[in-house]
């Protein structure tokens, strides 16, 4: 195969083969943009150096050598000469991103010998100089292993002693002088020489962007990043472009939108006379790009032409990279720019609205999961009037995020683990740090921009950010920050909002997050496309509100338990199962039914004009009663204050307590069961939620009444009868006109299996997966997930765990044999499914497949539901 493609040759697709940035630069020059020129060697190649070594790149020698003439005739210049010299940079570059993961070296070409020549082509000594030392510094680091530190101190040294700050204020002399020191450290640290020959450079250069590969950092993020190991990567040979020669030049990184929030503007950073890495590695502060507006409107100007450009033509947002050369454009990087969950659907979005992709492209772009993404908490506006903003920085990555101020990557990933919730502190991040930054809550910087390395993993990871906190002074040793008059230490509390870039000291009050408008417009796009109804699982009137504003079209499921373990009824709840007769047991019911008759009327008015589906009680009666430990240690406690009436009650607990106990409850006395032998409590319910209606004319609700865990028509049919007769008692009468529907959850293998008997009588079925997944598989959830599910799932004895996606083969069989006899008896009946797989993605799909009517899934993932439902289809 074709192991080097000149820049010509190569196009966008090959990412697979020439990495992304290589790919790209292919692509840039064939469109015409201005793209220093050079070639690639593919990936390939370094799939066969991992395997083979350093033969391989012996083996093609040659082929390389005749691709760098092909540089040198077309720019003109002569790698390795003393005259008109070819400086080429060396780039790694995979199939997809990993910036600044692996290694990289400019300025490769210059030594002892062609140093001056290469002066006199520029007439600017201190350039050439300063290429060559940055030359040492980079080759020595990244080839020869030499740590960056050991060179920053040479230049901290020499400064301290010419008493200069910037390395651009370096004198001929002085740089002369760093070269040499450079030299010894290289020879000290590694028993060589810096190597002088040219070619020599090139080839370890080369060889060492392969093995960067798998150096640490890269490996680390590739698991965090799900990146397979195996993919190599490309190496990039390329022309030099200087944009440290004068004040006419520069280098910079830009967006065509916000990161952070997409909003369409260009973004970034340059820096003037400066090299590559400098705008990201903190030296100087950079300038924002808006400033290059007034500075050089020209090449903003053509910048912004060419970022417009490349969004067109690659239909997505650009990251790029450029150089400015005695005021002339390069382009010397362009890829998708990574981007927080709120960028990317406002992006989607807008791209929609401009015209550059079409609704279902949107839609196909954004995964549902980032609809949990951007439910961001924010700092409460109250908390905003109360609370000092200490200081501000840039709003790096948005989200409000609260945690203990630590000052090193390390002690960040200690606490972490711990499950410490902390805030990492820095005067700037680097690629080393990544093990802290992925344990943090939020990070802070004092320096770099919005395309710093602290602000890019923090959006990556979904993480609040604020970088470039300008105010902020941190003391390493001391473990301390300043800001104006405000310390904190190592250990305080602070809280940090990544959307606005605000600072303040302690915790401060957040509130819930809500839905943007753009995510709003996506999902109402998503619903144009959707046939799955969606619903949402709701037991009270705050999560019936949260369902409908985020766009649910109903209650499919509403458990009634867990009203019964609401405080002041629990009382009345208890004495009721305590109660040694049904006279007994139905004064108890009575006065829950005035509980039940509130309830149900909150959550009536919440979604008026939808529909709600109330599903009887399911759990036994035990879960009621405390637990006997409990019980006993209140007996003692009541003995203590000779509370003799109240320790008598307590024992007749204990007993009942007994007496109800089971041996498997999962499979015991609940559902349906506790409905037909305790007939009053089912009738109790079911009188409330016709009452609740009946007192609320003012409400529309299309109802359901839902029988838990029938296996047998027989134990629906004796339901449905006891709510007619409570239809009959209450409603005529009454003057409101009630329609119901009453059907019933499918949730173990029998109904499946009999769903034509129970279809004549149901109207609706409901299928409930979590429990029909336990009585499938015979795995009591509770028991499963601690004992021996983990090891299933680490061993692969079964893929998935089948409580989270939906087990296709067994629960998924099941299903469709009930919904097929279902739908032969009656062709319109109402088929959902309500349980956790609702709300799951790959579930959704699977659903949607099958052909039910709709899914009912937590109010939180309503929007993943809707979008999900939209992607089944299209
Ligand atoms: P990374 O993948 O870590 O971003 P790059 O290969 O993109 O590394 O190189 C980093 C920077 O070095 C680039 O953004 C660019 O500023 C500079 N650079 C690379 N090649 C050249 C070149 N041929 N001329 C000028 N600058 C270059
Ligand atoms: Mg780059
Ligand atoms: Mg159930």
């Amino acid at each position: 195969a074709k192991e080097i493609f000149m820049f010509e040759e190569g196009n966008k697709e090959l990412k697979a083969l020439l990495g992304g940035k290589g790919a790209n630069l292919s692509e840039m020059t064939r469109i015409g943009l201005p793209v220093p020129y050079g070639f690639i060697i593919t990936s390939e190649v370094c799939v066969d150096y991992m395997k083979q070594g350093e033969e391989v790149v012996e083996k093609l020698k040659d082929d390389i050598l005749e691709s760098l003439i092909k540089v040198e005739d077309k720019v003109g210049k002569s790698f390795a000469a003393s005259e008109n010299t070819l400086l080429v940079s060396v780039r790694s570059g995979a199939k997809i991103s990993m910036p600044g993961m692996m290694d990289t070296i400019l300025d490769l070409g210059l030594n002892d010998n062609n140093v001056e020549g290469f002066s006199e082509q520029f007439n600017d000594r201190r350039f050439a100089y300063d290429c060559y030392r940055r030359l040492i510094q980079m080759f020595g680091n990244v080839v020869m292993g030499i740590e960056h530190d050991r060179f920053e101190e040479v230049l901290t040294a020499i400064k301290k002693e010419k008493k200069i700050k910037y390395d651009i204020e370096f004198s001929i002399e002085d740089l002369k002088n760093i070269i040499v020191e450079y030299k010894k450290l290289v020879k000290n640290a590694t028993g060589r020489e810096f190597p002088q020959d040219p070619y020599e450079q090139l080839f370890m250069a080369i060889k060492s962007v392969f093995e960067s590969w798998n150096n640490k950092r890269a490996i680390t993020y590739r698991k965090l990043n799900n990146i397979p190991d195996d993919l190599g990567t490309a190496v990039n040979i390329q022309m030099m472009v200087y944009g440290n020669k004068n004040d006419i030049s520069a280098t910079g990184v830009a967006f065509s939108r916000s990161p952070s929030t997409g909003e369409k503007k260009l973004y970034g950073e340059y820096l003037k006379n400066a090299q590559g890495e400098d705008v990201v590695a903190g030296i100087r502060t950079p300038r924002e790009i808006n400033e290059m507006e007034k500075e050089f409107p020209g090449i903003y100007n053509q910048l912004k032409g060419i970022s417009q450009k490349l969004e067109l033509h690659y239909k997505d947002v650009q990251d790029m990279e450029f150089t400015v050369m005695d005021g002339k454009l390069y382009m010397l990087q362009t890829r998708n720019g990574k981007r927080t969950a709120d960028a990317a659907i406002k992006v989607a979005v807008d791209f929609v609205k401009e015209g550059i992709i079409d609704k279902k492209n949107a839609i196909r772009r954004i995964d549902p999961e980032l609809l949990i993404k951007i439910m961001h908490s924010r700092i409460s506006p109250n908390a905003k009037k109360i609370n000092r903003v200490i200081a501000k920085g840039l709003p790096a990555s948005p989200g409000a995020a609260i945690g203990e101020v630590v000052f090193t990557a390390d002690k960040a990933e200690l606490l972490g683990k711990k499950g410490k919730k902390v805030i990492l502190v820095r005067i700037e991040t680097t690629p080393d740090d990544i093990n802290g930054l992925a344990q943090a809550e939020g990070i802070l910087t004092a320096r770099g921009g919005m395309t710093s390395h602290a602000a890019v993993v923090a959006r990556g990871m979904g993480k609040p950010c604020v970088a470039g906190c300008n105010e902020l002074e941190i003391d390493l040793k001391e473990k301390i920050a300043k800001v104006g008059d405000v310390t904190f230490k190592s250990g305080d509390i602070i809280t940090l909002d990544g959307g606005s870039g605000e600072l303040y000291l302690g915790e401060v009050a957040t509130i819930e997050p809500n839905l943007s408008e753009e995510a709003k417009l996506l999902l109402e796009w998503a619903d144009e496309f959707r046939k799955l109804g969606v619903m949402a699982n709701a037991d009270t009137p705050f999560d019936a509100k949260k369902a409908r504003s985020n766009g649910a079209e109903g209650i499919g499921l509403c458990r009634t338990e867990h009203m019964f373990f609401e405080k002041e009824r629990l009382e009345f709840v208890q004495k009721m199962i305590m109660a040694g007769s049904k006279k007994d047991r139905i004064k108890y019911l009575d006065e829950l039914e005035k509980f039940q008759i509130k309830d149900f009327q909150g959550i009536f008015e919440a979604m008026d004009g939808l529909s709600v589906t109330i599903r009887l009680l399911d759990p036994p009666l035990h879960e009621f009663l405390p637990k006997k430990d409990k019980i006993k240690d209140q007996i003692g406690f009541e003995l203590k204050r000779h509370n003799i009436d109240k320790v008598k009650y307590l024992e007749k607990m204990l007993k009942k307590l007994d007496a109800l106990q089971e041996v498997n409850p999962m499979l015991g006395h609940r559902g349906v069961r506790l409905g037909i032998v305790y007939k009053e409590i089912y009738e109790m319910q079911i009188r409330a939620i016709f009452i609740a209606l009946i007192k609320r004319p003012d409400i529309k609700i299309k109802l359901g009444i839902m029988v838990p865990l029938v296996a047998d028509i027989n134990e629906f049919t004796v339901i449905k009868d006891l709510a007619k007769r409570i239809e009959l008692e209450e409603i005529p009468h009454s003057g409101r006109k009630i329609e119901y529907e009453i059907g019933t959850m499918i949730e173990l293998p029998r109904a499946c299996m009999v769903a034509d008997e129970i279809g004549k009588e149901a109207e609706f079925f409901s299928f409930g997966t979590n429990d029909l997944t336990q009585t499938t598989f015979g795995f009591s959830r509770d028991d499963a997930e601690g004992k021996f599910l983990h090891y299933y799932l680490e061993n692969k004895i079964l893929e998935r765990d089948p409580f989270q996606t939906i087990d296709v083969k067994g629960v998924g069989a099941l299903m469709k044999i009930a919904i097929e006899k279902g739908r032969n008896i009656k062709t319109d009946i109402k088929i959902g499914v309500c349980g956790e797989h609702g709300g799951d993605i790959e579930s959704i799909d699977f659903f949607n497949e099958i052909g039910l009517d709709y899914v009912s899934c937590s109010p939180y993932r309503v929007p993943v539901a809707r979008l999900s439902a939209a992607r089944a289809e299209i």
